[in-house]
C-alpha cells in the first residue's frame, strides 16, 4: 500500500544544508577525505564546565519531564542574560525554551500565521524560514538584496513589498548565508516601517556573538518599546557556546505569543531537562570561551576571504558576522569544470563534492542561485586544503 503524504509536507523542500552534510558524512564513513565547508556548525567542542553541569544534573536525577515552556530557572536565566547583554527587561512569562532556535522559529510561524498571510523574507535567507512559513500556511514574499548593498534589505524595497495581507517580516542579523550585519540605523528604518504597518518582526539573532571588525550587534527589541512589543526575538546556545547537538533555543517577546508557543509545545515536545540545566551555566557562567572562539572564527574568515578572491572565477564580499562566506560563482556557470559544463550552482556544488571532495551548499536553497555558501567553521588547515582542491579543479578545466 502506498501511504499518501499530506499536501503541506509535499510542498516543502528538505533542508539543503542538512542534506549536504548527510551526504558528505556518508562519503567520510566510506573512507573518503572530505573537506567540510557545508553545514554551519562550530567545530569546537562544548566548553567542559557546561558539560560538567549536564553530568551533574543527570546525577542529581534531572531525568524527568520539564514544563512545556521550559525550566523556570532557565527562563529566568534568559531574562538575566538578555538584560546583561542588551539591557532588555523581559520577565520569565515572556520567554519560552525550545528544542533549538529552529524549533522556536517553527513555533512562531505556527502561532502567528493564518492561511494566506504574507511574510516578508529578505533574499538570500536561511533555508528553513521559507519552508517553515509554508508549513504554517503562510506565503513567502521574497525581497531581493544585492552584493552592491551588502545583501542588506533596503527600507524602500521592504515598504514596496507590503500589502494588506502582510503579517510579518523576518530579520536575521548577522545573516546566514551572507554574514551581513545591519547597522542600528538600518534596523531602525526597517522597524519604523514595521510599526507603521503593524507587522510582527521575527528577529533571528542566533549569530549575535559571531561578529567581527569591532562591530557590536544590535538586538532589535532595543530599538524602542513600540518595536519591542511587536518583535519575537529568537536566539539559543547552539552557535555561541558550540552546543548545536544539545538542542536548546528560546524565543522572547509578547506574553500571549509566548504562551501560545508553550501550549503548542505541550502537544508536541519540549527541550531536554538536563540540557536546559547546562544552558543556564552557558548563559550565566564564564564567557571567556566565547571570545576565544570568536577570535578564531575571525582569523578563519580572513583566510577564506583571501583564498576565495585569489581563485579565478570566484568572488565574495567580506562577511562581518556568522561563519559563512557567500561566494559569487556566476562566472563559472556555462564553463567547463572537471570535463562538465556547469549548469548552475547546484551542479557546481555537486562537482565540488564528487570531484574535489569539498562540501559546499548551493545558493538556490537560500533563494539566490549563482552563489554557493562556504562555512569556515573548520580549521585553517582544512580551509587551506579545501582551496588547494578547488583551485586545482578549476585550473584543470
Ligand atoms: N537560525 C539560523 C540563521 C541558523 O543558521 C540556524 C542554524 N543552526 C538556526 C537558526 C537554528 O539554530 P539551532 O541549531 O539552535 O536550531
Ligand atoms: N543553520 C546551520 C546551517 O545553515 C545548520 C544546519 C541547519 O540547521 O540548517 O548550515
Amino acid at each position: 500500500m502506498a501511504i499518501r503524504l499530506s499536501e503541506r509536507v509535499r510542498r516543502i523542500t528538505p533542508s539543503s544544508t542538512l542534506a549536504m552534510d548527510a551526504r558528505a558524512k556518508q562519503m567520510q564513513r566510506e573512507g573518503q577525505d572530505v573537506v567540510f565547508f557545508g553545514v554551519g556548525e562550530p567545530d569546537f567542542d562544548t566548553p567542559e564546565f557546561i558539560k560538567d553541569e549536564a553530568v551533574a544534573a543527570l546525577r542529581a536525577g534531572m531525568t524527568k519531564y520539564a514544563p512545556a515552556a521550559g525550566l523556570a530557572d532557565l527562563r529566568e536565566a534568559v531574562c538575566q542574560y538578555l538584560y546583561k547583554e542588551y539591557g532588555l527587561s523581559y520577565r520569565p512569562k515572556n520567554i519560552v525554551i525550545t528544542c533549538g532556535a529552529k524549533h522556536a522559529l517553527y513555533n512562531v510561524f505556527q502561532v502567528i500565521l493564518e492561511p494566506g498571510d504574507e511574510v516578508i523574507l529578505p533574499v538570500p535567507y536561511w533555508v528553513s524560514y521559507s519552508e517553515q512559513i509554508k508549513l504554517a500556511g503562510g506565503v513567502v514574499v521574497p525581497v531581493m538584496t544585492t552584493a552592491a548593498n551588502g545583501f542588506r534589505m533596503q527600507p524602500e524595497d521592504f515598504a514596496a513589498a507590503i500589502t494588506p495581507r502582510t503579517r510579518a517580516v523576518v530579520i536575521n542579523s548577522p545573516n546566514n548565508p551572507t554574514g551581513a550585519v545591519y547597522s542600528r540605523a538600518e534596523l531602525l528604518a526597517i522597524a519604523e516601517i514595521a510599526v507603521r504597518h503593524d507587522l510582527v518582526i521575527v528577529s533571528d539573532e542566533i549569530y549575535d556573538h559571531l561578529i567581527y571588525d569591532g562591530l557590536a550587534p544590535t538586538s532589535i527589541p532595543t530599538l524602542g518599546p513600540e518595536v519591542a512589543a511587536r518583535t519575537i526575538l529568537i536566539n539559543g546556545v547552539s552557535k555561541t557556546y558550540a552546543m548545536t547537538g544539545w538542542r536548546i533555543g528560546y524565543a522572547a517577546g509578547d506574553e500571549k505569543v509566548i504562551a501560545a508557543m508553550a501550549d503548542l509545545q505541550s502537544h508536541s515536545s519540549n527541550a531536554t531537562t538536563f540540557c536546559q540545566k547546562a544552558a543556564i551555566k552557558a548563559l550565566l557562567g564564564p564567557q571567556e570561551a566565547v571570545e576565544k572562539m570568536r577570535a578564531e572564527f575571525a582569523r578563519r574568515r580572513d583566510l577564506m576571504v583571501r583564498l576565495v578572491r585569489e581563485t579565478p572565477g570566484l568572488d565574495c564580499l567580506t562577511p562581518q558576522g556568522a561563519f559563512y562566506v557567500f561566494v559569487d560563482v556566476g562566472r563559472l556557470i556555462g564553463r567547463t569544470v572537471a570535463g562538465e559544463t556547469v549548469r548552475d550552482d547546484e551542479h557546481l556544488a555537486e562537482i565540488f563534492l564528487e570531484k574535489a571532495k569539498v562540501a559546499v551548499v548551493p545558493g538556490a536553497g537560500f533563494g539566490m542561485p549563482n552563489y554557493i555558501r562556504l562555512s569556515y567553521a573548520t580549521s585553517c588547515e582544512r580551509i587551506e586544503e579545501g582551496f588547494r582542491r578547488i583551485k586545482a579543479l578549476l585550473a584543470g578545466g
